[in-house]
């Protein structure tokens, strides 16, 4: 799995510097996209491009689908966004499972942090810094000067394109030949944000992190440990610094604005602890056995919070390596103890469902659908386990209530396709298989389930229209990237 995503990730990388020029006529063509005012891109387009961008991103890099993790990074997001110079304009955060330390920006307020990066911040306050950075970017709009070289494609080429960078960054092993090829060949075709940018970046995104009411010393504090980690690692510097180049002058400056802001103290939250916990066990960096050696010795320091977030990493480890009774007299006491906390009872879930213990974990996720009734995922979750115990038609009737606007999640084609594929309803089973591959960047794939669908004898002329015209929607966007190889 993960090698065919290098695989992909090389192929598009390679095939971007097969070309000297690019120079694509199509029928959706991108405005100039390099002007620094940035009213030439319109909100329209710029979602597209984002969607499509995110797509791409999808399907080259791990990103963390895990409804905890991806719920706390939000609504830390969101608070910042809450708190920037423009708080209305739409982002979406997401993490990679990546041990490199770096964060990105794409078109359409996608941003990526990689889970490197979190666990190498020491306080919530610098993850934040980090983020209300990399939001400045976006809404300074400097990512669009960076993307010239994306201006005049059309909008699924374009997208490909500023991925590809993004990747050849983000994996070195992937990249260091390809981006060198990149810098050589077409230099704006680089994510490289100026000094001026850069300085920008920090005074705004600084403003953010205080109004959030983060701790804006931060900020200096976590550069300059990137800085000293990059002396340390030498040519594998953390990614973060290769596109924003931390000078001792940027240090000295943040270090002195931040000192401007009066001095409190801002404690971590506890979701901030518990994603990194689980975190860790991502990491490919520390083994299962240091982790729990890592985990039982801080259990008895700190806050009593502190050593409840210290527990449930031990419990993740135990459910790891499936002694689920020990995991679950953990998650079972946390979860008395912090009701609310929603890691607790998701831990209790996922050793039921670990344990095939259906009945257990449907009840679990009703009780988390009952206390976070705006989270998506818990649905999601419900209806998977109802798949699981072979219940498809009530998961159907699940489906049909999902929210609408759920309903272009990858996670919600995949359901719908595995329910009616259970009740052996091939051709909506394919029909949904390819929205969701779609949904996930792997285009190729979809054309084969809508042709997969086609060949069923009986289709009815409603249906029919419909593989038709999805097919040739996914076609226009494969020859539109096959365009970048011409
Ligand atoms: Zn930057």
């Amino acid at each position: 799995m993960k090698l065919n995503k290098k695989l992909l990730a090389i192929a598009l990388v390679t095939l971007i510097l097969l070309i000297p020029s690019i120079n694509i006529a199509d029928d959706i063509v991108l405005p100039d996209m390099g002007d620094s005012t940035g009213t030439l891109i319109s909100p329209a387009q710029e979602k597209i491009l984002g969607e499509s961008f995110f797509r791409s991103i999808r399907s080259q890099l791990e990103i963390s689908y895990d409804p905890d993790v991806q719920n706390y990074i939000q609504s830390i997001g969101q608070n910042l966004v809450a708190n920037s110079d423009n708080p209305t304009q739409p982002f979406y955060f997401f993490v990679v499972e990546s041990d490199d330390i770096n964060a990105f920006a794409g078109p359409g307020g996608y941003i990526g942090i990689n889970s490197g990066l979190i666990l190498n911040s020491d306080s919530e306050s610098e993850l934040a810094s980090v983020m209300a950075h990399e939001i400045a970017h976006v809404t300074q709009r400097h990512i669009y000067r960076s993307y010239e070289a994306a201006s005049r494609m059309s909008i699924p080429a374009a997208a490909a394109m500023i991925a590809a960078i993004i990747v050849a960054t983000q994996a070195p092993e992937v990249g260091i030949g390809a981006l060198s090829a990149i810098q050589a060949g077409a230099l704006q075709m680089q994510i490289d944000f100026t000094r001026d940018n850069e300085q920008e970046a920090d005074r705004i995104g600084l403003k953010t992190l205080a109004r959030a009411k983060f701790d804006p010393r931060s900020m200096p504090t976590f550069f300059e440990k990137l800085q000293h980690a990059s002396r340390y690692y030498g040519a594998g510097a953390p990614e973060f610094l290769r596109t924003h180049p931390i000078t001792s002058s940027r240090i000295s400056d943040t270090r002195g604005r931040a000192a401007k802001y009066p001095y409190r103290q801002v404690p971590d939250s506890q979701d901030y602890r518990l994603t990194k916990a689980k975190l860790r066990l991502t990491s490919t960096q520390t083994t299962l056995n240091d982790l729990i050696i890592y985990f039982r010795n801080k259990i008895e320091q700190g806050t009593p919070k502190q050593r409840a977030a210290m527990q449930y990493g031990l419990g993740l480890c135990y459910v790891k390596q499936q002694k689920f009774q020990q995991a679950k007299v953990i998650f079972r006491q946390l979860s008395k103890q912090y009701p609310m906390q929603r890691q607790y009872l998701t831990a209790l879930a996922q050793v039921a469902v670990n344990k095939r213990d259906t009945e257990g974990a449907k009840k679990l996720y009703l009780q988390l659908q009952q206390k976070f009734p705006d989270d998506i995922d818990f649905q999601f979750e419900y209806i998977s386990i109802l798949l699981k115990s072979n219940q498809n038609q009530l998961a159907l009737q699940h489906l049909k209530l999902i929210d609408y606007k759920y309903q272009r999640h990858p996670q919600f084609f995949l359901l719908l396709a595995q329910a009616y594929g259970n009740l052996a309803q091939g051709v909506n089973s394919h029909r949904y298989m390819a929205e969701y591959h779609y949904a996930t960047g792997q285009t190729n794939a979809a054309i084969m389930q809508i042709k997969l669908a086609q060949q069923n004898k009986n289709l009815n002329f409603y249906l029919s229209a419909i593989l038709e015209d999805r097919l040739n929607f996914f076609m226009t966007e494969m020859q539109a990237l096959k365009e970048l190889q011409e």
